[in-house]
């Protein structure tokens, strides 16, 4: 583990963040770590709610699909509208109804992703004019890679779900898929399209669903670049915690300077000034 976990103090700790009326949380490593909670955030999240300031949860996650991941969130005792969830693979299929309709598409994701995909025309990887690219766990290889990039250079789109760097488990950071698609990127000299965050369009649909200009709704996330920095390119606030892989090396060599940063969601009521 490179990075030191101790605490880097921010500047405007401990002052509330004005102007505030709406809420985008990020899941992982803000709610919960892996299976664990994050210790009040079930009680945040109800306070926000009863505040009545309009909120989504916005994930990048696409190991579990919207319905696993309502459930998973009711499991831990999250008050939730279904509605209030917006994920990067719902993002996904909503761009390849939108722009690839019918155009043989290879799903590299997991299975119980794929459920949020009926619409697609799957096909093998070798005939595929488009690529989707989500988490898949171990399946990485170099020998997938090189199917990947050769049907790349023959002029498939390659979409990918995030972008992300890494990821905190129950056992340490992982590497995310952000550095297979880098890879893909840099061999073939092309652009992924990415559908989750930072991506402006993801920002631009959960700001739209509230109805709210961008710089009255504050992103709460553990990931500086994909949060905080998408977030604040889209021209919200951003609120980053020091819980899930927030990590205060990274932190403090990144050139994005979060508008607040807290020790946990649990501090979010006070940030926001609620009462009660
Ligand atoms: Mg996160």
């Amino acid at each position: 583990m490179a990075y030191p976990t101790s605490v880097k103090e921010s500047p405007s700790a401990g002052s509330q963040l004005p102007g505030i009326r709406g809420v985008l949380f990020d899941l992982d490593g803000v709610l919960y770590v892996g299976s664990g909670l994050v210790q009040g955030a079930v009680e945040a999240v109800a306070r926000v709610r009863a505040a009545g300031i309009p909120r989504r949860f916005i994930t990048n996650t696409s190991t579990l699909s919207r319905n696993s991941l309502l459930a998973r969130l009711y499991g831990l005792g999250f008050d939730v509208d279904p509605e209030e969830l917006l994920t990067a693979p719902q993002a996904t299929a909503t761009y390849l109804r939108t722009h690839f309709a019918g155009v043989p598409c290879h799903l590299l994701l997991e299975e119980n992703v794929r459920r949020d995909f009926p619409d697609v025309n799957q096909a093998e990887l070798e005939a595929a004019e488009c690529i989707v690219v989500g988490d898949i766990g171990n399946s990485w290889s170099c020998e997938l890679l090189d199917r990947i990039f050769n049907r790349l250079v023959q002029g498939a789109r390659l979409i990918c779900i995030h972008k992300n760097r890494f990821w905190q488990t129950c056992a340490g950071l992982r590497m995310d898929i952000g550095g297979y698609i880098t890879a893909l990127e840099y061999c073939t000299a092309t652009q992924a399209l990415v559908m989750g965050k930072p991506s402006p369009h993801f920002f631009g649909t959960a700001l739209e669903e509230l109805g709210l200009p961008p710089e009255t709704v504050a992103i709460v996330g553990d990931d500086i670049d994909m949060d905080i920095g998408g977030g604040q390119a889209a021209g919200l606030r951003g609120v980053l915690v020091r819980t899930g892989k927030f990590r205060s090396a990274y932190t403090a060599t990144s050139e994005i300077a979060p508008d607040r940063i807290i020790d946990s969601i649990s501090d979010l009521p006070d940030l926001l000034g609620l009462t009660g």
